[in-house]
């Protein structure tokens, strides 16, 4: 039974905003004009700004609100799906090609965190993904195999061996030590604020934009919600999964649910402790936050919106409770040897999926100053590291076969 409980968001609920910034009170003219004001929005104005470019940043919300704070902020190289399933979608090769984004990713984003001073809980973590099912067991089995021939260091753990380490049973598992990290992801936008506005980005949190569209002179206007208007020559569009509505890409969207402990203070029966991937369905993901309070999260729901209510309408009050109830017993039944297991914060949040879970990066081809930026599903902290570089190269003209990856008219899917 969840006990005492708060439905804050727990990574707003223990951080103090670090800093405020302005809503924009009077029109301006910029270069690159950001919409959104989470990691993504962010991330591209501090590569924009340090360019040498006069960016703005207009989020609607606090800076961080919306997905980033939700987040569980793990960082890995499969995410809901293996990668694997993302071989069986779009071909060895450009997964491959998108795995090699992702390392260089968590590799760009520790450094920042280090230069930011801050430090933002970011640690390296050892990964697992298991199957306690016979059906997931073929493909954890190819999983291992890929990793290994693509030099992705990991084990193949079988039940005897899971045994030793874990509390949970599994029919076979594939540990990767350091392919993963995790990090505050709050603190973490906070910090790549900081050093965006010290390289001279202007931030202004509360204006929402609600029309971006190309005018006369070869520029880009962006009517604000404070009743201001911003003129700039390029505008991204980074606004989470509203981004879809301009781009689309969205195959799904679905609510996801998140439970996070008290501190706990040794965790028997979970090697490392690292990052976990559940194979069988439903899938749930576990982690340690930086102040050791184990979160887990899954179990999403497409017919109940975050707020409970069925089709937007009727309201089903017990919903939320039972997948918070659900995802604590899992936690209980995993690690029967940590004791204090108790749910602090439990939360529902909106997410979203492409057709194969990778970002929405680019310009569409009839829009020549307008860049996308669609950042969603359980990669999307890496995805908006990723979409900060290869937008800057697209602004600049650079050739660039990693964006063709994420292009927003994308259409190699493997035929089966
Ligand atoms: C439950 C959950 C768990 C997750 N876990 C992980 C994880 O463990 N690891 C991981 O890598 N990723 C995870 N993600 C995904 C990740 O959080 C996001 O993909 C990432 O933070 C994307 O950031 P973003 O800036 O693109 O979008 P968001 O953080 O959603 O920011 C979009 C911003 O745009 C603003 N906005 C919207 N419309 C407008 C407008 N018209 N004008 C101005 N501003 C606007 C919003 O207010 C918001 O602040 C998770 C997501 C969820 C929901």
């Amino acid at each position: 039974m969840v006990k005492k409980t708060t439905k804050a968001v727990y990574w707003t609920g223990v951080n103090e905003a670090p800093a405020q910034y302005p809503w924009l009170s009077q029109d301006l003219d910029c270069k690159v004009a950001i919409v959104g004001g989470g990691l993504t929005a962010v991330l591209c104005a501090l590569r924009f700004a340090r360019a040498g470019y006069d960016t703005v940043v207009l989020g609607a919300e606090p800076l961080g609100y919306g997905g980033t704070a939700a987040s569980s902020g793990m960082m890995c190289l499969d995410g809901d799906e293996c990668l694997t399933e993302l071989v069986d979608k779009i071909g060895a090769d450009r997964t491959m090609m998108a795995v090699k984004l992702f390392q260089e990713a968590i590799g760009n984003l520790e450094a920042l965190c280090k230069e930011s001073g801050d430090g933002c809980g970011f640690r390296r973590m050892d990964t697992l993904r298991y199957a306690q099912e016979r059906k997931g067991a073929d493909t954890i089995r190819r999983e291992f195999s890929l990793r290994l021939h693509n030099g992705i260091n990991s084990e193949l753990l079988s039940a005897h061996t899971a045994a030793e380490q874990f509390t949970f049973p599994m029919e076979t598992g594939v540990y990767s030590p350091g392919a993963g990290a995790q990090v505050d992801p709050y603190r973490l936008v906070h910090a790549a604020a900081s050093l965006a506005t010290q390289a001279g980005a202007r931030i202004y949190e509360n204006t929402g934009v609600s029309v971006v569209d190309h005018c006369e002179e070869g520029k880009v206007r962006l009517e604000c919600t404070t009743g201001h208007t911003v003129r700039a020559e390029y505008a991204i569009v980074a606004a989470g999964l509203e981004t879809d509505k301009q781009c689309g890409g969205l195959e799904r969207t679905a609510t996801a649910y998140t439970v996070v402990t008290e501190p706990v203070e040794d965790f028997s029966g979970w090697r490392g402790p690292c990052l976990i991937h559940t194979q069988d369905e439903p899938r749930v993901f576990l982690t340690v936050t930086p102040d050791n309070r184990i979160l887990i999260g899954g179990l999403g729901s497409a017919l109940v919106d975050e707020h409970g209510r069925l089709g937007g309408m009727l309201e089903l009050s017990s919903a939320g409770q039972k997948k918070y109830e659900q995802l604590e017993k899992q936690l209980r039944d995993m690690f029967p040897a940590i004791r204090g297991i108790t749910a602090d914060y439990v939360y529902a949040s909106r997410t979203g999926r492409t057709g194969d879970g990778l970002p929405v990066l680019g310009r569409l081809p009839e829009e020549e100053r307008i860049a996308y930026a669609l950042c969603c599903g359980e990669n999307g902290l890496l995805y908006s590291e990723i979409a900060s570089r290869l937008l800057l190269e697209q602004y600049e003209g650079k050739a660039n076969q990693e964006l063709g990856l994420f292009s927003p008219r994308r259409e190699w899917r493997v035929k089966h």
